[in-house]
């Protein structure tokens, strides 16, 4: 495929995926495409060869193997699906003076600024009295937070922006006096349901702004959620390219890395390891030949990196200054921040080498607090090898963010090669 084609590629996969559950249809779209079979974990699972994959709510489990023992070893690539934003609460219906408001919660650590003046669409689920689920994707404007003009707010410069979370980012979505039950009613037409079916929602607001290569030589992407939908189709893309001969060749994308993992589908949840040990069962392998493939396996988590800000260049560690569009960067911290050891990030290095990649390395200045990410999750609860990498973006965690346009492809190859063994 062309690099062309795989750029429109990703544009589309995040366009199409506002929401964790999007994001996780649009990859099951692209594994059905490419053959793989899905498996109910509800029931018993016999054949786990070829390709198979698994959802549960907003993550997704999908591997990839061909005549490989029951304790076969496992390469496996981590992302998540979840990105910071503004989330509908469930009785939204609120205002005053004259406005009719949509209150929310702010999910995960969100750039709360970059919130502002966006012409708001919503995505995500509504789940039935039935227990069943609907996807709802409102690809239009429907509501906004409206920054305080500099009139009323004359040294907001100065002083810098000051946002209270209850008070200040209650989006509005029209006039009138606020009506209870009127949010609930608008969410169940556009779902294409009675409200009396509705029993609860996950629904989340996202920018409307498409994705766009950015520049005179379009060099640069800028969307909402790079991070970490870059990481998810970069993962997706290699497992769909890989041929894994004598290992299984897997990609786990999570939900809720953004508020600390702990859930039935985020990375530090039993989701993962449930798959791995029943793809070992469904080959009629005991828990030895588990640990035994685990200790052979390796795992990229993968998940964006900090780009060198040319406006705050101090902010970075003068030996490590990640850029744009020089492939794919390896995170190291020696207090196990990032997951990254010697070992592993020289399988990595190998892997890139294989792709014809070059690397980066990104390490945190002493003075700074360095964030964390599914990695040392993974690599604690299961005890496989793990590496942390991820592109070179700026404005992590704002509503639009950037990155390299070239980078993306370049992950996606050096994870074909990782996940090729
Ligand atoms: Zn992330």
């Amino acid at each position: 495929m062309s690099a062309d084609a795989r750029t429109d590629g990703l544009l589309a996969f995040l366009a199409a995926s506002p929401s964790p559950y999007h994001a996780v249809a649009s990859t099951a779209e692209l594994l059905d495409r490419g053959g793989f079979r899905r498996l109910d974990e509800r029931q018993r699972w016999s054949d786990v060869d070829g390709g198979c994959y698994v959802v549960r709510d907003g993550a997704l489990v999908a591997w990839r193997s061909t005549g490989a023992g029951p304790a076969a070893p496992v390469r496996l690539v981590g992302a998540h699906t979840d990105s910071p934003n503004l989330r509908l609460k469930p009785r939204p219906d609120t205002g005053g003076h004259g406005w009719r408001q949509l209150a929310v919660e702010v999910y995960g650590g969100a750039l709360l600024n970059s919130w502002l003046d966006r012409d708001l669409g919503l995505s995500g689920r509504v789940v039935l009295r039935d227990g069943s689920h609907r996807l709802v994707l409102v690809d239009e404007p429907v509501a906004r937070v409206p920054q305080l003009a500099i009139h009323l707010d004359r040294d907001v410069n100065d002083r810098g922006l000051q946002l209270d979370k209850q008070q200040h980012l209650t989006p509005v979505w029209g006039l009138g006096t606020p009506d209870d039950g009127e949010a609930a009613a608008w969410v169940a037409e556009r779902a294409g349901v009675a409200v009396s079916d509705v029993a609860a929602w996950t629904l989340m607001f996202h920018d409307l702004t498409r994705p766009a290569l950015l520049g005179p030589d379009r060099s640069l992407l800028a969307a909402g959620r790079l991070d970490n939908l870059v990481s998810c189709w970069a993962g997706l893309t290699a497992l769909l390219a890989a041929d894994p001969v004598g290992h299984v060749a897997a990609v786990a994308l999570f939900d809720h890395e953004e508020v600390g993992s702990e859930s039935t589908t985020g990375a530090s949840g039993p989701l993962l390891e449930a798959v791995l040990e029943r793809v070992v069962e469904a080959r009629g392998g005991t828990r030895a030949d588990l640990r035994q493939a685990m200790a052979a396996s390796a795992c990229a988590s993968a998940d964006m990196a900090h780009a060198v800000h040319p406006n705050y260049p101090e902010r970075h560690e003068p030996g490590h200054r990640p850029l744009p569009n020089r492939g794919p960067v390896l995170k190291v911290n020696a207090n196990q921040r990032y997951a990254t050891s010697d070992t592993t990030a020289a399988l990595f290095a190998d892997a890139c080498t294989r792709a014809g990649v070059p690397l980066q390395v990104f390490v945190s200045r002493n003075s700074m607090p360095c964030g964390s990410t599914i990695g040392p999750l993974t690599a604690t609860r299961l005890g496989i090898g793990t590496v942390d990498v991820g592109c070179a973006q700026l404005s992590m965690h704002s509503a639009r963010e950037l990155c390299g346009a070239a980078d993306p492809a370049m992950l996606a190859d050096a994870l074909a090669a990782f996940l090729g063994g």
